[in-house]
């Protein structure tokens, strides 16, 4: 498709969920928005099996898909709100709960499915007016003049806007071609995602326990049953996988502590390897990374996209400021305000979640493991710094 006229005010590339966000925001926000995805999302059908991959969506991720109309279709179609959050520790004694009073709320998020996610986000987008989609369309070469930045497509297009934001996700095709470079850490490590039934009821709660050199997650869902997430080491993913379900199920349910009964029934498994990334700039000249193209952080605190759509809420504030002084939108001072503001949040999240997983994810020592017992206990009795954590995982 071609675009709707010369320059777009912004060219979005990947329609991952955080750069649908984006485009949709900027389009609601009256900006002349030009997205561009190799693959249209799956479509999602309630008769569909719930989707492997979900996330738990923070508060302030809420609030941003209620401000771009999609909430209501997401929250009606499938999702499952969590009220409390326990978290418990195979070797120490000490334990931390969150409710939804700790950051002023009936719950604490929504588990929901990518694909619903993406979905919903998609068919808003193809109502939106201000949208031009170029799908399927992969970019292949940039280039940037003092006016805007030209993009050249895989179908000989081009696409040409005043700034163009990449959303192309972990791998960022588009950082690598503008050479921007990340630091990264391979945890050795991946997740090993399934969803599964339980003897008793979840509770309506995001359970999680570190066990030595692994984190397990029970994420509730709306059918009643929770999807896990069960972080390990390479080796143990590859022989946690080749298990048979009955196997599997028995040792699941002893690695959870039984604490929801046994495992009664399990759906597919899957594996995501795992890894920190962080680039080491958030903006190049008319440019900007948002999302995991920014930052990809370990999934123990669950804070992936929610991080990536404060991004989105950023980067549209500073544009929207840009252009109510008439300013060009992707001035490089207007940019570094947006770089400035996420990166530093960015950053201080991943570095706590890689702490935690450094603490809880290696050979404990004797010493280690009184230490991160007492931590779990004092955070838990101590309610300013429970509440300040519970706020910040909200996004508030
Ligand atoms: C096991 C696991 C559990 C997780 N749980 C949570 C959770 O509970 N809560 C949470 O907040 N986060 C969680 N996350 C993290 C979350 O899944 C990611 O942060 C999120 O999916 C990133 O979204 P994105 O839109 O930035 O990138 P992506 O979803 O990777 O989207 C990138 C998009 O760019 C497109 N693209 C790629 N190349 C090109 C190109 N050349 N041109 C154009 N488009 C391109 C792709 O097709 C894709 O659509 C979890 C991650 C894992 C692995």
């Amino acid at each position: 498709m071609m675009a709707r006229r010369g320059v777009h005010d912004v060219a979005v590339v990947g329609a991952g969920m955080v750069g649908a966000a984006l485009a949709l925001a900027l389009a609601n926000d009256g900006f002349d928005v030009a997205l561009i995805e190799p693959r249209p999302p799956a479509p999602w059908r309630e008769s569909d099996e719930v989707d492997l991959r979900v996330v738990a969506l923070a508060p302030s991720a809420i609030e941003l898909f209620r401000r771009l109309d999609v909430w209501t279709s997401i929250s009606a179609a499938r999702a499952c709100a969590y009220r409390h959050m326990r978290v418990w520790d195979a070797l120490a004694p000490g334990n931390l709960q969150f409710d939804g009073a700790d950051v002023d709320a009936a719950q604490l998020g929504y588990i929901v499915e990518n694909r619903l996610i993406q979905h919903c986000l998609w068919q808003a987008l193809q109502r939106a007016p201000g949208v031009t989609l170029h799908c399927p369309g992969r970019v292949v070469a940039s280039q940037c003049d003092a006016a805007r930045r030209a993009l050249t497509l895989d179908d000989d297009n081009t696409v040409a806007a005043r700034l163009v934001v990449a959303a192309d996700g972990a791998e960022s095709p588009l950082r690598q071609l503008l050479g921007i470079a990340t630091k990264d850490r391979d945890y050795a490590q991946r997740a090993v995602v399934a969803h599964v039934a339980t003897e008793r009821a979840h509770e309506f709660t995001a359970w999680q326990r570190f066990l030595p050199q692994a984190t397990l997650a029970f994420l509730p869902l709306a059918d009643g049953r929770s999807s896990i997430v069960w972080s390990v080491p390479d080796a143990e993913a590859q022989r946690l996988l080749a298990l048979d379900d009955d196997e599997f199920r028995a040792e699941l349910g002893a690695a959870f502590d039984f604490r929801l009964g046994a495992v009664t029934a399990i759906t597919a498994r899957a594996a995501f390897p795992l890894r920190l990334r962080l680039s080491e700039r958030y903006i190049a000249q008319r440019f900007a990374l948002i999302g995991d193209a920014a930052h990809v952080v370990h999934p123990l605190a669950g804070q992936g996209v929610n991080l990536g759509l404060r991004d989105v809420d950023e980067l549209c504030a500073v544009l929207q400021q840009a252009r109510a002084a008439q300013g060009d939108i992707a001035a490089t001072h207007v940019l570094r305000r947006y770089e400035r503001r996420r990166r530093s949040d960015n950053l201080l999240a991943a570095h706590a979640f890689d702490t935690i997983q450094r603490v809880f994810g290696q050979q404990q020592s004797g010493l280690l493991t009184v230490a991160r017992g007492a931590a779990l206990g004092v955070v838990d009795r101590l309610p300013p710094l429970k509440r300040m954590f519970a706020r910040h995982a909200a996004g508030r």
